[in-house]
């Protein structure tokens, strides 16, 4: 096996995470190597792209999360397009929220941080809604970046302007340690060949693939089908947040529909009758005749999933090895925030208490702790 002399510090994985920390590390001056087994396959280039934490009704530690990385979100958008030179279509556009029933908005876990609107307000801000929507809950603080079209690609840009290396088709097959510290990587390059890359520093961001690369990570897939459709300009301005189907417009009229929960499919490849229809009934409760708009695309992703729903941000137990993943349906809410607190833990820059205090909420021994608890009594 050929070994590589080098000491970058690897980031396992290049989906939306991953280019995220390593756009971060290298603007702290790190020399950063990314190891991608499939750009295409990565969930930040098939999410909605929806920046919604209190649209989402997030509670707790994920709310405040949600909502420092919201904060960051405008600065961190505004050093990609610096280093890229690109567009990575932010829109703070507001999402709004139907609610069938007074009694449903007051009980919405962050009805606090929306505003009311009644029927007619509803109609104006949506004109189509469909007749059993009595009331919603504007979150004009939330708002979309177009992930699929302009983010991800970027990010990969102001990652190549910074020097950051990349390798594609590269399946990290294992992590060679001496059960205390990492020493290395094991590869099989595009061409076949397998190699040693020597690292002592590494980031697992393998999506909801993590698990096969360190066992004792609790992430599992949860699929989810897309669709978008082309609206008539201007028809949809703000993001509808419904159960179970949202609707994404973007500035040209595209309109991103989302998502099938699917956590039984694995990692079963491909779209599903029963799934497109889902979307289909899910835009004919909101906006009916959205339903007659064309079909643009379809298509599907997983997202990585802890027991949970909340990522793992911080140090594993085998030092040397960091792990940025399980941000399951906030991945692109959240990677601001991943990669300016994970950065500063990697180049040893103090965290201030309130941040120290929320990293606590999504280390990765969370789940060990709960195990031990579980096996004492
Ligand atoms: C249908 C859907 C809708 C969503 N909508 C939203 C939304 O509106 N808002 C939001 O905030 N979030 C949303 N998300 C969630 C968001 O997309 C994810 O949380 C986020 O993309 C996860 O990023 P990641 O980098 O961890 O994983 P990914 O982006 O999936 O990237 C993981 C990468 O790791 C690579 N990899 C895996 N194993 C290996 C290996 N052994 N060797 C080398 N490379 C490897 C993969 O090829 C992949 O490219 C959505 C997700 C889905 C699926």
């Amino acid at each position: 096996m050929k070994v590589s002399s080098q000491n970058p510090l690897l980031i396992l994985g290049g989906g939306l995470i991953g280019l995220s920390l390593a756009h971060a590390l290298a603007l702290k001056g790190k020399k950063v190597e990314v190891l991608s087994r499939n750009r295409n396959e990565a969930a930040g280039f098939v999410a909605a792209g929806m920046l919604a934490p209190h649209a989402e009704g997030l509670q707790g530690k994920i709310l405040e999360l949600g909502q420092q990385s919201l904060n960051l979100i405008p600065n961190w958008v505004k050093q990609i397009e610096t280093s890229s030179g690109m567009s990575c279509g932010l829109r703070q556009c507001g999402v709004l929220v139907p609610f069938t029933s007074e009694h449903q908005l007051n009980e919405y876990p962050t009805a606090c941080f929306g505003k009311k609107l009644n029927r007619s307000d509803l109609e104006k801000e949506t004109p189509g809604i469909a007749e059993h929507w009595k009331s919603g809950l504007l979150f004009e603080q939330d708002g979309q970046i177009d992930n699929r079209r302009q983010l991800m690609r970027a990010l990969e840009k102001a990652c190549v302007e910074l020097g950051v290396k990349f390798q594609e088709g590269v399946r990290v097959l294992k992590l060679v340690h001496n059960g205390s510290y990492l020493e290395g990587i094991n590869i099989q390059s595009a061409e076949g060949e397998e190699l040693y890359i020597k690292s002592r520093q590494a980031i697992i961001c393998s999506g909801a693939w993590s698990n096969q690369l360190l066992k004792d990570l609790t992430i599992y897939p949860v699929k989810g089908q897309m669709m978008s459709i082309q609206g008539p300009r201007n028809s949809l301005k703000r993001i509808i947040f419904g159960p179970g189907t949202y609707l994404v417009p973007r500035e040209d009229g595209l309109i991103v529909i989302g998502a099938t929960s699917e956590p039984e499919a694995g990692f079963r490849e491909g779209l599903t009758p029963f799934g497109q229809r889902q979307l289909k009934a899910g835009i004919h409760n909101l906006i009916p005749i959205a339903n007659s708009w064309p079909t643009m695309e379809r298509w599907w992703g997983f997202r990585p999933c802890t027991p949970d729903e909340k990522p793992i941000i911080g140090a594993h137990s085998l030092e040397g090895v960091w792990i940025a993943t399980g941000h399951y349906r906030n991945g692109v809410l959240l990677a601001a925030i991943t990669a300016h607190l994970l950065s500063k833990c990697i180049c040893k820059e103090k965290l201030d208490d309130y941040e120290n205090d929320l990293l606590l909420s999504f280390t990765f021994n969370r789940f060990a702790e709960k195990l031990i608890m579980t096996h004492q009594y």
